[in-house]
């Protein structure tokens, strides 16, 4: 068995890893760039190293850094995690070559699955039915109409070497279809480095369905069923669960079977998963479910399985990267229950889910009930230069809604600030009627997600209770809670004005502040002041850039006046556009940046106040 580990990584996952590496007596060694030198991975292992600058190109996405790392702690084995170098056949290859153990599958695998056209054509020999489409070399613009034209409108681009919801083009008629192209190919150039793309039939109702796979070096591969990964914001996971609902047993043995053919086909060693994709339309069928890709590492997601299963997925990961076969055969494999994961994010629904960094004051998540994996604690950064997730809540129940019920109280018990999160948009999704009936497809959210992204409000409820907690009674005055109404005070709800209605006299002297907690939500309660009072919640209005980046269009004039989610520029960071909005009515006070503008993390680009 390896004796020491390092971890590739950052974040939750190298959390996880750290957590089941140290059951197994394995001693951890971390690696942490400049932003993550207080960071929860770097404290939790036996052993941390320094690899380099904050942003990723320049620390965990640099090999020969991490190998070296290994090198001069001594670690035997590198587990990669998943993102960065996770399913980069080269880096896999020079672990190899190190004399180093790769916790994954083998390089020649990660090839054979890296490029989703490829992989296709490899899926489809070895008999696993995948989405129909074009998958050739040719890239004549032309050729790909006439071949879109034949499959049948509407047809999804996508870019051969994508990957995480980027380089995808819906396309809906023949005279889109240039432009789509297009700007599919720059995105693919630009973030992938390569501008190839298949074509496939958009399939209409699609869920997205994964099964878990697992191979070792002694021939063996099982299948640990499927997860459904349907809830999805652009093509990008919310909340997944295991299993699918509305998957009957005959359906779940073909797709299973199916995917056991997928990995045997590519000799497959440690965790993968096949991604499907079902045609819902007339509810889970063999003959609609197609290959879509194979991702060849550890999923976010893989939670869920853990807990259906009983099996530790990253404690196989380390004993079959030591030789040793997989502990459980698949007929000792079975299904506990219902789980169900949400991805809780440092972002803001209610701004177009921009990323929100900075120092968690507030950090409280449940304790008591279901699973928390998490790579934060209070009093850390969310830096800007990594993946926003901060959290993945995880519930197991006896059946799909119990499960649900549980991870909403989860995410209600959650309270974070001043770091803005999608607590109270996945609270929404799961009560929404049709994530409760278990009928979501891909497009649930673009079609219903702009009610669930609305800014949470407190109650008047919270809201008093916060106010008379800031204004304690003055000692002769007996304030109740439940005393009839007596004044109304004006008070600033982050920045808002709002009227509260208290009962009973209070004291002279507010509190300068109070958070206001609220099933996933938090606010700041500030005293109104009447002059000025609107400055009281300075920076409220000022926009910064949530990140470094390139300002591609500004949408607004210094004097503006501005209605509270209208768009005032758009940035363009981490290789996606972001929308920045204005947080509430007012006047675009200050406008700093013209389109083509480069601006750095934090940068002031435009002030908005309320109206006088
Ligand atoms: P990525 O590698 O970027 O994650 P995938 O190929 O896994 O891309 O697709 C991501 C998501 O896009 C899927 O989960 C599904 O929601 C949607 N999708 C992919 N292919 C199709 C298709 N042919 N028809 C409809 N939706 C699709």
């Amino acid at each position: 068995m390896i004796q020491s580990l390092l971890i590739a990584n950052r974040g939750e996952i190298a959390c996880r890893i750290i957590r089941t590496a140290r059951e197994m007596g394995i001693r951890t060694v971390a690696v942490y760039s400049d932003a993550d030198t207080k960071a929860l991975h770097v404290r939790e292992a036996d052993e941390a190293v320094h690899i380099g600058p904050s942003p990723a190109r320049e620390s965990y996405l640099v090999g020969d850094k991490i190998i070296a790392a290994a090198k001069a702690t001594g670690a035997e084995a590198i587990h990669p995690g998943y993102g960065f170098l996770s399913e980069n056949a080269a880096f896999a290859q020079a672990v190899i070559d190190a004399g180093l153990i790769w916790v994954g599958p083998k390089p020649a695998s990660i090839t054979a699955m890296g490029l989703k056209d490829a992989a296709k054509k490899l899926m489809a020999d070895a008999g696993v039915p995948v989405t129909p489409g074009y998958m050739g070399e040719n890239q004549d613009p032309a050729f790909l109409a006439e071949q879109a034209a034949d499959i049948g409108y509407p047809v999804l681009i996508k870019a051969v070497a994508g990957g995480g919801g980027k380089g995808m083009r819906k396309v809906d008629s023949a005279a889109d279809f240039a432009d789509a192209l297009a700007s599919c190919q720059r995105e693919a150039a630009a973030s992938f480095g390569n501008d190839h793309v298949l074509i496939e039939k958009y399939i209409l109702t699609p869920r997205h369905i994964e099964v878990q796979v697992f191979g070792d070096t002694h021939g063996n591969v099982v299948h640990l069923f499927e997860r459904d990964c349907s809830l999805q914001r652009r093509h990008q996971k919310v909340i997944e669960e295991a299993p699918a609902p509305g998957m009957d047993e005959a359906t779940r043995a073909e797709l299973c079977a199916a995917a056991v053919r997928a990995a045997k086909a590519v000799d497959y060693v440690g965790a993968g998963t096949i991604e499907f994709i079902a045609d819902a339309s007339e509810g889970l069928r063999a003959d609609r479910i197609w290959f879509m890709e194979m991702n060849t590492r550890l999923q976010v997601e893989h939670p869920v399985t853990e807990e259906i299963t009983g099996v530790d997925l990253v404690e196989w990961q380390l004993r079959v990267a030591s030789g040793e076969p997989i502990p459980l055969t698949q007929d000792e494999l079975a299904i506990d229950g219902w789980a169900m994961e949400a991805r809780l994010y440092a972002e803001d629904p209610a701004t177009g889910f921009l990323p929100s960094t900075g120092s968690l004051d507030l950090f409280q998540l449940p304790d008591h009930i279901g699973r928390v994996d998490t790579g934060v604690y209070e009093g850390a950064e969310v830096s800007p230069f990594y993946d926003p997730m901060i959290a993945k809540l995880i519930a197991h129940g006896e059946d799909r809604d119990e499960a649900r019920e549980l991870l909403s109280e989860m995410l209600e018990d959650s309270a974070i600030w001043p770091v803005r999160t999608n607590a109270r948009f996945l609270i929404r999704a799961l009560d929404h009627p049709d994530f409760a009936a278990g009928a979501v497809d891909t497009g649930l959210i673009g079609r219903d997600g702009e009610a669930m992204s609305a800014a949470p409000e407190p109650s008047p409820q919270a809201l008093t209770k916060a106010a008379m907690a800031m204004v304690p009674a003055s000692p002769h005055a007996g304030l109740r809670l439940n005393a009839p109404p007596v004044r109304t005070a004006p008070f600033l709800l982050d920045g808002k004005r709002v009227d509260v209605t208290l009962h009973g006299p209070g004291a002279d002297n507010p509190a300068p502040a109070m958070l206001v907690a609220e099933t996933g939500a938090v606010w700041q309660l500030t005293p109104w002041r009447a002059k000025g009072g609107a400055g009281d919640g300075a920076g409220d209005g000022d926009i910064l850039a949530p990140m470094p980046g390139k300002v591609i269009a500004v949408d607004v004039a210094a004097g503006d006046r501005v209605a509270r989610g209208q768009k005032l520029l758009t940035l363009e960071a981490m290789k996606m556009e972001h929308g920045l909005t204005a947080p509430f009515d007012g006047v675009v006070a200050e406008l700093n940046v013209a389109a083509g503008a480069q601006v750095q993390v934090e940068a002031l680009l435009v002030r908005v106040e309320p109206e006088a």
